[in-house]
């Protein structure tokens, strides 16, 4: 289990566990023949990704980031998404030493079911939410959104769950920019979808960012490296390019939601690229 002390508080790499998704789609408009060089493809295309959920501790509050694809998928779909099943949030936090009951905050990128889904367990024959306790942050826009299936994909969203968890724990629900609990802030991006988030955590002296979607692995650091999914390509493309300048420039730390092999790191510039640095603190 990985973990960065910030001093003022903590942060703890939880594995939702690992699935496949075709690398072309990954990778949007760059040919295979050079994403091939950067990620191994499988018999069907698909490459390795993670669902990197974020445990932020900060006195009293637990808050997490994300909650990755869950628990409750059929075996037809195990196998269309390559879910390992190897690690679970549920595990993780357990591993961790931190009671599902404890987690105060769920702050959510979108709610694609490989972010949102594992806020709900299924009890006998219905769904229960993860985190009771919890008070559980989205944009609006994003919410209205999945409600309306406004998206490049209509399974990415499963509007019956909205309903289900909205019906058992308190949602906040954000109206752009916004501070989530004192030192830890929210900021749209679009790009990934028209109300897609990041979170940005000031402590001890660091800036820790969790940018979701807007970079999802060390190889999206590349300008053009973007998802076909994207509903937005030229804003992701222009954020991204503001987003890793930024980092850098003031030595952020940035934590993958979908990097395979890093929790996070610290963006360089190297002549006209920006690379992804192991972190020291
Ligand atoms: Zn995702």
């Amino acid at each position: 289990m990985r973990t960065l002390d910030l001093g003022d508080a903590e942060a703890v790499h939880l594995p939702g566990g690992d699935f496949r998704l075709d690398g072309g789609t990954m990778f949007g408009l760059v040919p295979k023949v050079l994403w091939q060089r950067a990620a191994t493809a499988d018999e069907h295309n698909r490459i390795r990704l993670s669902c990197n959920c974020l445990l932020l501790k900060a006195g009293r509050e637990f808050v997490l980031l994300d909650t990755g694809f869950g628990e409750r998928f059929s075996p037809r779909e195990r196998t269309m998404y390559g879910m390992d099943g190897e690690h679970t949030l549920r595990g993780s936090l357990a591993a961790a030493g931190v009671a599902t009951e404890d987690i105060t905050l769920v702050a959510l990128t979108h709610l694609h079911f490989d972010h949102f889904s594992g806020c709900l367990v299924e009890e006998s024959t219905d769904l229960a939410p993860l985190f009771p306790n919890a008070v559980h942050a989205v944009q609006r826009g994003e919410w209205d959104d999945a409600l309306a299936g406004r998206s490049t994909m209509r399974s990415s969203y499963r509007p019956e769950e909205l309903h289900a968890l909205a019906r058992q724990v308190e949602m906040r629900f954000l109206d752009g920019d916004d501070e989530l609990l004192p030192g830890l802030t929210a900021f749209v991006t679009g790009g990934h979808t028209r109300a897609h988030q990041g979170f940005r955590l000031e402590a001890g002296g660091h800036t820790l960012v969790y940018p979701g979607e807007l970079i999802p692995t060390r190889l999206h650091l590349r300008p053009y490296w973007n998802m076909a999914y994207d509903m937005f390509p030229y804003q992701s493309l222009t954020r991204k390019q503001q987003f890793t300048a930024e980092a850098a420039a003031q030595g952020w730390i940035v934590a993958w939601d979908h990097d395979p092999d890093a929790s996070w790191s610290r963006i360089v510039q190297d002549g006209e690229h920006f690379v992804a640095r192991d972190v020291e603190l």
